[in-house]
């Protein structure tokens, strides 16, 4: 099996590289490709650092890499997503609840809620679309993010954009269904980075909770544990959320790795990718259903 120019770059953009068997260089015989024996033929593996043994993804992630950006209407109804978690996110409760997006970029830019008003430099609300149909909730602010009031544009940052364009989503500016919303648990960087404290945390929590509301999105994707802890209340390992289709408020959530452990850990990135996909396909059943 050969793979295109295209292919190739969008598995390098998630940090993924092709290992081939020395000889099989690019060709691969054909009934490679009818089965599960493709998979032996072309691995996907982290690209940095070098890892001694690849990682073979199922057939479906490649499937997904090559209908990017827009997949082709299926030809049966689509089967809804399974793994359906129980929704156990609690009702409003606080006069930011109330707000309209001018109120409450205001409230965020003068919010002196907690401690970290005194440290930061800019507040960092969030940016894309008001209306998108994926919003992708973060953890705080960094060094970066704090000088900028962008969220996300360090390297972390770049790895996010890299994951969304792979699906074919920007933050930058396009229609809803391609734009996404980036907002993070946190509007403060926490000094020299530290974790966000329960009361950051607890302060912070309804600017994200109005943000949420108002986007409207199909789909959230929670990355890492303090967006898991804010928007689930669980403090369950990011490794044992993923994978199923938790609630909040009834809006899908999707939870997945953070960029920045991704940046670590990068033998997780495939999951990832799984994650990002799974997202994908909450959003694209949502948008048939609307
Ligand atoms: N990490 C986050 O969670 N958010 C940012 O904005 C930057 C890094």
């Amino acid at each position: 099996m050969r793979w295109s120019d295209r292919q190739q770059a969008l598995l390098q953009a998630m940090g993924l590289r092709l290992w081939l068997p020395a000889d099989a260089a690019v060709e691969a015989p054909a009934e490679a490709m009818a089965g599960p024996a493709a998979e032996t033929t072309a691995k996907l593996a982290p690209s940095s650092p070098p890892m001694p043994a690849p990682v073979a993804p199922p057939p479906a992630r490649l499937v997904a890499f090559e209908s990017t950006p827009a997949p082709a209407a299926p030809a049966t109804p689509r089967q809804p997503v399974a793994l359906l978690a129980p929704d156990t996110t609690a009702a409003p409760d606080s006069p930011v609840h109330a707000m309209d997006w001018p109120a409450l970029q205001a409230a965020v830019a003068g919010c002196r809620a907690c401690g970290l008003c005194e440290t930061r430099r800019h507040t960092v609300f969030g940016v894309g679309h008001p209306r998108a149909r994926l919003m992708v909730v973060g953890e705080a602010p960094g060094e970066q993010e704090d000088l900028s009031g962008e969220p996300f544009v360090g390297a972390a940052g770049q790895l996010l954009d890299r994951m969304l364009a792979a699906l074919g989503l920007t933050r930058g500016e396009a229609e809803p269904g391609r734009q996404v919303f980036i907002a993070n648990t946190l509007k403060c960087r926490p000094p020299r980075n530290r974790n966000p404290a329960p009361e950051e945390l607890a302060a912070c929590q309804p600017y994200l909770e109005r943000q949420v509301a108002l986007v409207q999105p199909r789909v959230i994707l929670a990355m890492g544990k303090f967006a898991v802890q804010t928007l689930l209340g669980s403090d369950a390992p990011v490794g044992k959320l993923r994978g199923q289709v938790h609630r909040w408020r009834g809006v899908p959530l999707v939870v997945t790795y953070h960029p920045a452990y991704l940046l670590r850990q990068p033998a997780d990135k495939a999951r990832a990718w799984d994650d990002l996909c799974l997202a994908r396909e909450v959003m694209a059943q949502a948008t048939e259903r609307a």
